[in-house]
C-alpha cells in the first residue's frame, strides 16, 4: 500500500480551502476558482464519498461589496464584511454545486460550540444528516458572532476539529501554496516536504516562511497546526495548492501529505490542548510538576507559585513548570483575583470554598515536551503578574484522586 491510499479510499473527507483560493485580491469571489473547486468536489462525491468543505473568505467576498478598498482589520467591518460575504459565497456555491444536482447545507460555528458537550453533539448530528441526506455541508467560523477568546483562530483549525467531530478519513488543506516547503519557497534552497511521517520531519521546518498572498489569514504556522490536530487524532492530511483538488482528492503525490500519528481523543480534551489563545499561564513548583506529569494528578493551590495574566474561572490557561516550559493545557476553576490569595496554601489551610482543585485532572491535557515558553513570552502577550509572597508547600497535588 502506498502513504497516500488512505485519502483515495478516504470514505469521509474534510477539505478546507483558502479565501486567496476563491476570491480576487480587490476583493470579491472568483466564479472560476469556485467552478474548478466544485468540479473536484462532485467528481469525488459521485463516487460515494462523503465530503465536509470548510470554506474560508466570508470577509474577503464581502467587503467590496460594502465600499471598502481593502479587507479591513478592525473586528467591526470584519464582522460586517463576513455577515455579507458569507451570503454570496454560500449562494455562489450553492449555484455551482447545483450543476451536479449537489445541494449545500450552510454549517456556522464558533469555538465554543465544538467545546460544549450538548452544542457538540447537536452540530455532529447536523453533519450526519445532512451527510445522510447526499448533502455538502459547507462550513466556516460564525465570524459575525465569534469574539477574540472563542475564536479558533483560524480556518485550518477550525478544520481539523471539524474533522474529528464527524470522525473523517482525511482531510485536505487547500491553499495558494504548493505544500510545505523547509523555507519561505520564493528563497534559494527551499524545499517541499513530500511527507512528514512526525514531529522530526517538521524539525528542518522554518515557520516563519507564511508563503501566502496575504488574503488568507492562516500562513505555514496554522496549516502545521491543523495538522499536527488532525494527524494526532488519527486523521490523513494533504496540503496542497487549490489547483490540484483534484489529484490532492484522489492521493496522488501533490502538496505535503502528513501521516496519522495518534488516535482520538475527546474533543474538549482535543481543543484544550491545541487552543488557540490562553488566557493566562500558571506556573508550579517542581512537586506539583512531578504529580501532574507522573501521575496525572489534579493542580491544587499549594503547587502553585505564580500566575499570569487575568482570566476567569473556566478559561484555558497554560501550566508552566518551574524550568519555564509549558507542560499542560488545563480549564482554570477560578478566577484570577480569587487565587492570588491561594497560592501555595495546602488544602487545610483554605476556607471551605476554595478547597477544590485550580485544576481538575478531567480539565487537563498533557503536552508532549516541544516548547519552552519562558516569562518573557508571558509579557509578550500582556499578561499580568501574580507571585507568591510567602513560601510554599512543596506538597502541591491531590495525590491522583478525582
Ligand atoms: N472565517 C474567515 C472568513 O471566512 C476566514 C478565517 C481564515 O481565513 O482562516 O473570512
Amino acid at each position: 500500500m502506498h502513504l497516500r491510499e488512505p485519502i483515495g479510499t478516504a470514505r469521509r473527507v474534510v477539505v478546507k480551502v483558502g479565501s486567496a483560493s476563491l476570491t480576487s485580491s480587490g476583493g470579491g469571489i472568483d466564479p472560476v476558482q469556485i467552478d474548478a473547486l466544485a468540479d473536484a468536489i462532485a467528481q469525488r462525491h459521485s463516487q460515494g464519498v462523503e465530503l465536509i468543505l470548510v470554506s474560508s473568505g466570508a470577509v474577503a467576498s464581502g467587503f467590496a461589496s460594502l465600499g471598502l478598498r481593502t479587507k479591513p482589520r478592525d473586528a467591526a467591518s470584519k464582522q460586517a464584511s463576513a455577515s455579507v460575504g458569507q451570503m454570496l459565497l454560500v449562494a455562489r456555491y450553492a449555484a455551482s454545486f447545483a450543476r451536479y444536482n449537489l445541494v449545500v447545507g450552510q454549517v456556522l460555528l464558533t469555538a465554543e460550540d465544538l467545546l460544549r458537550r450538548s452544542q457538540y453533539r447537536s452540530a455532529k448530528r447536523t453533519f450526519d444528516r445532512l451527510l445522510a441526506l447526499k448533502a455538502l455541508p459547507v462550513v466556516n467560523e460564525n465570524d459575525t458572532v465569534a469574539t477574540a477568546q472563542n475564536k479558533f483562530g483560524d480556518n485550518d483549525r477550525l478544520a481539523a476539529l471539524v474533522a474529528h467531530v464527524v470522525h473523517a478519513d482525511a482531510l485536505v488543506l487547500l491553499s495558494d501554496v504548493a505544500g510545505l516547503y523547509t523555507d519561505d519557497p520564493r528563497r534559494a534552497g527551499a524545499r517541499l516536504l513530500e511527507q512528514v511521517m512526525g514531529e522530526s520531519d517538521l524539525a528542518e521546518v522554518s515557520v516563519s516562511s507564511s508563503g501566502s498572498s496575504g488574503i488568507g489569514s492562516g500562513g505555514m504556522a496554522s496549516k502545521i497546526a491543523a495538522a499536527r490536530i488532525a494527524t494526532a487524532a488519527g486523521v490523513h492530511v494533504v496540503l496542497a495548492n487549490a489547483t490540484h483538488a483534484h489529484a490532492a482528492l484522489a492521493g496522488e503525490p501533490v502538496g505535503t501529505y502528513f501521516a496519522p500519528t495518534g488516535s482520538r481523543l475527546p474533543i474538549r480534551l482535543l481543543w484544550l490542548r491545541h487552543v488557540a489563545t490562553p488566557a493566562g499561564q500558571l506556573v508550579i513548583d517542581s512537586g506539583a510538576l512531578r504529580a501532574v506529569t507522573d501521575r496525572h494528578a489534579s493542580l491544587l493551590a499549594a503547587g502553585v507559585t505564580r500566575l499570569h495574566g487575568e482570566f476567569d474561572a473556566g478559561d484555558p490557561v497554560e501550566v508552566v513548570g518551574p524550568d519555564g516550559v509549558v507542560v499542560a493545557h488545563g480549564l482554570v476553576g477560578y478566577d484570577s483575583r480569587a487565587l492570588p490569595q491561594l497560592l501555595g496554601k495546602s488544602t487545610p489551610m483554605l476556607a471551605a470554598e476554595h478547597q477544590r482543585e485550580v485544576i481538575h485532572r478531567d480539565d487537563m491535557v498533557l503536552l508532549p515536551p516541544l516548547g519552552v515558553f519562558p516569562e518573557n513570552v508571558a509579557k509578550k502577550r500582556g499578561f499580568r503578574t501574580f507571585s507568591l509572597k510567602t513560601s510554599a508547600s512543596a506538597d502541591g497535588f491531590s495525590g491522583g484522586a478525582g
